[in-house]
This record gives C-alpha cells, sequence and structure tokens, in this order.
C-alpha cells in the first residue's frame, strides 16, 4: 500500500471498509462520477470479493471456487449508472451472461423445474474466470488514488476532531461502512465485541441521521449460510451448475442449493449451500457448528447426488475443504432505505446489498446501492 505524506497518520478523504461488490463498486463509481480524492479500502478478507469472492489454494495453484455467490443475479437488465458501471465489465469480458443449467430437485430426490427465487428470475452473469474477477477488476477501476488494506478487520472506530481513525495509523475525513457488521448489535455475541463500534464512536442525539439509522439496522435478521466445499475427481461434463431444492426440500435436508465448479483440469469443485439451523454462533461454539455441519451435509448429499450416478458414486472420495460460514447482512425483513444512506453530521455512509431498492439482498442490490451513493457524494 502506498501511503501518503505529511502527516504521522496516512490521511485520507474517504475510507470504505469492506471491498466486496458494494465497497469495490462505490470506489470505481465515485472515479466514474469525477470523484480525484485518496480512497482507503480496509478488508477484512485476504482480496477483493467479499460474498462473491473465489476460494484459492495453496497446494493447487490452478483451483477456483466460487464459494459464495455462484452468479451476479438481476432482477432487470441494468440501467443508468448502474450500466454505466456494468456495461464496461461486460465488454472487456470479466462478465458474461451465465448460461450454466439450473435444475430444481424436490423432497423425495426427483428432478423438477428450479423454484421461483427471485435470485434466478431476471438476468444472471458469471464472473470470468471467476466471480472474485469482478471485484478485482472494479478495484483496478477505482484508479491508482485508491489503497486496499487487506486481511485486517476493523474492529474499534473513533471520531476525532472531524476525522475518522481506525485501529492503525490511517484516518480519514468520511466513512463508508459496507456490511453491516460495524453497526449490528449481532457483532456483540458473534465475534466478543462490547459494543457496537459505530455507536461507541458517534453518541446517541448527535446525529439524528446516524440515530435512526442505526436504530434501524438494530432490527435487521441476518441470515447465515454455511457451505461446505467439496473436491471430486475428473466428472463427465453435462452436469448442472446449479441445483435448488424446492422449499420442501430445503426444510427436509437444511440445504438451499449445491453449486457446481468444474476446475481448468477438469476437477468439479461442489459446493453445498446449508442453512443456519439457529444455534447460536460465538467464538466458542463456531468450531463444533462448523464439524456437526460438514457431517449433516454430507450425509444429506447421499441421498441429493443420486440423479447423477458419477457424482453419487465419486462421493466417498470426494476430499473436503472444509465450510465457510457466511454471516450475511443480508436483509429479510427491513432493509435501510436510501434516505438514511448517508449521514451527514457524521459524514458517516452504508452501502450494500441491505439497502432498500430493487435486487436487495443479491448483487443488484449491492451494485446499485453503490452507485447511488456515489451519485449522492458527488453531486
Ligand atoms: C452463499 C451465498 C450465495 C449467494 N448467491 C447469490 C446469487 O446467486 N446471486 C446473487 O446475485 N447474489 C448472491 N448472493 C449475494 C451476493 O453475494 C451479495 O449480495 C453481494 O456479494 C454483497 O456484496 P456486498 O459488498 O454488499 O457485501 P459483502 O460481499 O458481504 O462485502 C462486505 C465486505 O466487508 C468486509 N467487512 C465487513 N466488516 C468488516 C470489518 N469490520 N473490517 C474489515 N472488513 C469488513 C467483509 O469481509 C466483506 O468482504 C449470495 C451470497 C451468499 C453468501
Amino acid at each position: 500500500m502506498t501511503l501518503l505524506a505529511d502527516s504521522p497518520h496516512s490521511d485520507f478523504d474517504l475510507a470504505v471498509i469492506g471491498a466486496g461488490l458494494a465497497g469495490t463498486g462505490l470506489a470505481a463509481s465515485l472515479r466514474q462520477a469525477g470523484f480525484d480524492g485518496t480512497i482507503l479500502l480496509l478488508e477484512a478478507g485476504r482480496g477483493p470479493g467479499g460474498r462473491a469472492a473465489s476460494r484459492r489454494r495453496r497446494d493447487d495453484l490452478l483451483w477456483r471456487l466460487d464459494h459464495g455467490a455462484p452468479c451476479f443475479s438481476f432482477s432487470q437488465p441494468p440501467k443508468g449508472r448502474l450500466a454505466e458501471l456494468w456495461n464496461p465489465l461486460l465488454e472487456k469480458g470479466i462478465v458474461q451472461p451465465d448460461r450454466g443449467i439450473v435444475v430444481g430437485l424436490n423432497e423425495t430426490g426427483c428432478l423438477v423445474d428450479p423454484p421461483d427465487h427471485p435470485l434466478l428470475q431476471g438476468p444472471r452473469f458469471r464472473g470470468v474466470p471467476t466471480m472474485a474477477s469482478v471485484p478485482e477488476a472494479l478495484l483496478q477501476a477505482a484508479g491508482s488514488k485508491t489503497h486496499g488494506v487487506f486481511g485486517e478487520r476493523i474492529s474499534g472506530l473513533s471520531r476525532e476532531n472531524g476525522w475518522w481513525c481506525f485501529s492503525g495509523q490511517h484516518r480519514a475525513r468520511s466513512l463508508v461502512v459496507t456490511g453491516n457488521l460495524l453497526a449490528h448489535p449481532r457483532s456483540l455475541a458473534m465475534l466478543g465485541w462490547r459494543d457496537v463500534p459505530l455507536r461507541s464512536a458517534v453518541p446517541l442525539n448527535v446525529d439524528p441521521f446516524l440515530d435512526a439509522a442505526l436504530e434501524q439496522i438494530a432490527e435487521m435478521r441476518a441470515s447465515v449460510r454455511w457451505n461446505l466445499m467439496l473436491e471430486f475427481p475428473r466428472c463427465a461434463d453435462h452436469l448442472p451448475r446449479q441445483i435448488w431444492l424446492t422449499s420442501e426440500a430445503q426444510e427436509t435436508f437444511g440445504i438451499e442449493r449445491i453449486v457446481l465448479h468444474r476446475q481448468q483440469d477438469q476437477k468439479l469443485g461442489l459446493v453445498v449451500h446449508g442453512l443456519d439451523d439457529g444455534s447460536p454462533i460465538t467464538p466458542d461454539s463456531q468450531p463444533g457448528l462448523l464439524v456437526s455441519q460438514e457431517l449433516r451435509q454430507r450425509k444429506a448429499l447421499t441421498e441429493l447426488l443420486l440423479p447423477w450416478p458419477e457424482l453419487a458414486q465419486a462421493l466417498p472420495l470426494a476430499r473436503s475443504l472444509g465450510v465457510m460460514r457466511w454471516g450475511a447482512s443480508q436483509p429479510l425483513d427491513y432493509p435501510l432505505p436510501t434516505s438514511l444512506q448517508w449521514c451527514g453530521p457524521s459524514a458517516v455512509g452504508f452501502c450494500g446489498d441491505w439497502i432498500a431498492g430493487p435486487g436487495f439482498g443479491m448483487a443488484e442490490g449491492a451494485l446499485q446501492s453503490a452507485v447511488d451513493l456515489a451519485a449522492q457524494l458527488t453531486e
């Protein structure tokens, strides 16, 4: 990372916490709108991507597994500023229409039509070569005055003399938070934090917009997925990309869908999107939950893969690559309205797929919130 000189800190015009689609999309969209200031992107993960990241492996350099979102879903073809951000990615071949076959599976293990789910209703795209290629390209489009710091989870925030200050030496005039980890009480139990970082940085009654936003965020429920990743030996072509369970089958098996990702060497990556059973997730309970999810999901696969005999036969040989917990700020009931996306008095804003608009809870919502906020910040 390049540090800016002339200060004991490294000072930025804007800090963005999170380099998923929303964070990288915001940085790229700000540049398209003519924003020339310095941007600091702070991301807990090892690279850009968030829930649209692709898993790599040290022991197999060609391996890339889309272990979160397997595609970018839109409710309608991108329009306006969203199209301005998206279309160059299409033109460069970094995204392509997703032509992967989607099938449905019912509770008796029979193939049926895929369920009527918002993620499957409109146009779908796929990152090339992987989903992570898109946030990577957006980060690149954000230009050389954007600096990324990866592998550091921000747990403490403070606001001092008009500056947002973070652990380490960085500070920024304005802050955008993607994901709502720093604003939602769920982080307290899950991460063992003592208080909600944004609330302790800006006390109650200082910024009425932020007070209203934090109140609404606290009412949101989070949805959790436990994604089991498996490596299968070489498998035949003509396999579907996504196997969606019907709602009855989801209830029976505790699984939403199965995603297949063919590798360059024809091996197959398989990701089971496991549903949460509501057990409390804490730093102490998580290791046990990961183990029980893996056992449960592997058992369910013995039934669910029967329509694909080659996969069912290869299952005992499939190598486990572990379970990934996605603690999503995916909104279920209460998206944050765009009117509360920017809280002027404390110079803090929100971005992500949990902000109101068509496409919330999916890639479209993350990117739409990014272009909307970029417009608000530059107009
Ligand atoms: C299993 C799964 C399947 C999905 N399937 C689909 C699909 O089929 N189609 C579709 O369109 N969408 C799908 N989605 C949703 C899609 O992935 C998201 O809508 C989109 O990726 C959200 O982007 P975002 O930037 O808003 O959030 P995120 O990708 O969650 O990005 C937020 C980033 O902020 C970082 N962060 C948060 N707090 C901190 C902190 N304190 N310090 C540092 N970094 C922090 C996180 O590490 C993360 O990288 C799926 C999601 C999941 C989990």
